[in-house]
């Protein structure tokens, strides 16, 4: 499992400078948040990481290899979406294996990797319905079944739990640290919501208006934040 190399990024639009020398290593199999106001810039650093948008300049590598001008296709990392977008028309199996339909896997092979990751996921039962008759909690667990059936090196995640209400989304949290506890698999995961941050990161990077606050565990944040923003942000008594 890779590590991943984010090097001296930067993305502007227009005269808009949203990312300004974003750099960050990250470890095999850590569990990194990136948190920070609406509009500071973490939606732009993961689909940049995706390969959904281009960076200005910077570096991106995976492991040893220079990813920064690869099609999204070719990163192998999976990302998972705050809207789930999963195809409506499709049932619960074909969206899980669509991925690996494009990539031509013989049927039989795709057909054991969705039931592998529909039991992790606890969707087995569903996989013959539509998005449509599921609830939000399961369609959020479909879409995570979705990238972890791909088997890929990092898993993306922006705001995945927002769409969902209060006590679902604290239940998710815990089932998505535990399917990481589980697969170990890289993670960088964009929430806007301090407390998720701090109960599910290895790391957290702090953001502002495009700019790395602080890039700590949350303990030494909680109790050396660099900053009165980061103070302020995370309700911190420093
Ligand atoms: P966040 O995810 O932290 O809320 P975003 O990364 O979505 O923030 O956006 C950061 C800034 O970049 C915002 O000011 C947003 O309006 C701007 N922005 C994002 N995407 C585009 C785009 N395609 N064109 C122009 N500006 C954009
Ligand atoms: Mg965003």
């Amino acid at each position: 499992m890779a590590k991943i190399s984010i090097q001296n990024v930067t993305k502007n639009y227009g005269l808009l400078n949203v990312l300004k020398e974003f750099s960050l290593e990250i470890e095999n199999g850590e569990f990194v948040v990136l948190v920070g106001p609406s509009g500071c810039g973490k939606s732009t650093m993961l689909k940049i990481l995706a390969g959904l948008e281009p960076a200005s300049s910077g570096k991106i590598l995976i492991g040893d290899k220079d990813v920064t001008d690869l099609a999204p296709g070719d990163r192998d990392i999976a990302m998972v979406f705050q809207n789930y977008a999963l195809y409506p028309h499709l049932t619960v199996a074909d969206n899980i294996g669509f991925g690996l339909k494009m990539r031509k896997m013989p049927a039989a092979d795709i057909a054991a990797r969705v039931q592998e990751a529909a039991k992790i996921l606890a969707v087995e039962h569903l996989l013959e319905r539509r998005p449509k008759e599921l609830s939000g909690g399961q369609r959020q667990r479909v879409a995570l079944g979705r990238a972890i059936v791909r088997e890929p090196q990092a898993f993306l995640m922006d705001e995945p739990l927002s769409n969902l209400d209060a006590k679902l989304r604290v239940h998710m949290r815990a089932e998505i640290s535990a399917l990481h506890q589980r697969l170990g698999v890289t993670t960088i995961y964009v929430t806007h919501d301090q407390i998720e941050a701090m109960t599910m990161a290895d790391r957290v990077v702090i953001m502002k208006d495009g700019f790395i606050q602080q890039i700590a565990d949350p303990d030494t944040l909680f109790r050396r934040p660099a900053n009165l923003f980061v103070a302020g942000f995370i309700g911190s008594p420093g």
